[in-house]
C-alpha cells in the first residue's frame, strides 16, 4: 500500500446500533471540538498551563503511538517511506488537522532524522483562541505530541516535534520541526521531560 491510498473512511466499521466504531482494533469515537476544547480550558485554568501542556502532550503521543503500531502492523507498505508519510495522512483524515510536509529527510541506520512543515486549520489552535484567547507561546500540545510518538515509532529513536510559529498565537499558519531530541536546545526541555517516560519504551 502506498501512504497516498490510505483512505480512513473505507476502513472504518460503523456499528451505528450497537455504539462501536472500530479502525481495525482500536475503538475509534467522535466528540464535538467545542466540548474538547472547553475540557482543554479547565485543564488549563485546574492545573496551570506547564502541567496542562504536559497532559495534553502525553495524550496526543499516546494517541499518535497507538495509530503508528496500527498502521504499521495493519498494512503492506510498498516502502518505508510510505509508513512515515501515511502518519500525516492518517492525522489529517482523523479531522484533527490538515498536514503540509515540507522537506523530510531520514536516515534509519544512521539515526538521522529531519522533518518539517505547515499545519493549517489545527483544531486544537482553533480551539485556544475560543477559550483562552491568543498566547505568547505554541498551543498545539496534543498535535505536537502526536507527531513526536509517530516519527519516534518510524525511527526507533526519540524524536521531538515542536512549533515555531502556531496560529494560536496570531499566526496565519502553525509551522513545525521533528529532530532527535540531542539536537534541541534547552527550549525543548520542558517538552522532553513530559514525555521522558514514554521515549525510554520507543
Ligand atoms: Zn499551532
Amino acid at each position: 500500500m502506498q501512504a497516498s491510498d490510505f483512505d480512513l473512511e473505507g476502513d472504518l466499521t460503523y456499528g451505528a446500533q450497537q455504539g462501536v466504531n472500530v479502525f481495525k482494533n482500536n475503538r475509534m469515537v467522535t466528540f464535538n471540538a467545542g466540548a474538547i476544547g472547553l475540557l482543554r480550558q479547565q485543564l488549563i485554568d485546574s492545573m496551570g498551563t506547564e502541567t496542562a501542556r504536559e497532559q495534553l502532550l502525553r495524550f496526543g503521543f499516546q494517541s499518535g503511538y497507538a495509530d503508528f503500531l496500527q498502521m504499521q502492523a495493519s498494512y503492506d507498505w510498498e516502502t518505508p517511506g510510505d509508513l512515515l508519510e501515511v502518519g500525516p495522512a492518517l492525522h489529517t483524515q482523523e479531522g484533527i488537522v490538515a498536514v503540509e510536509p515540507t522537506e523530510m529527510e531520514y536516515d534509519r541506520e544512521a539515526g538521522e532524522f529531519y522533518f518539517n512543515g505547515t499545519w493549517h486549520n489545527s483544531y486544537e489552535a482553533q480551539q485556544h483562541l475560543i477559550h483562552n484567547g491568543e498566547s505568547d507561546h505554541p498551543v498545539c500540545w496534543s498535535l505536537m505530541g502526536y507527531g513526536s510518538a509517530w516519527c519516534s515509532g518510524f525511527m526507533g529513536i526519540p524524536v521531538l516535534e515542536m512549533e515555531s510559529r502556531c496560529v494560536g498565537m496570531g499566526d496565519d499558519v502553525c509551522e513545525w520541526v521533528i529532530k532527535p531530541l540531542d539536537e534541541w536546545g534547552e527550549e525543548a526541555d520542558p517538552y522532553i521531560d513530559a514525555l521522558e517516560d514514554f521515549y525510554e519504551e520507543v
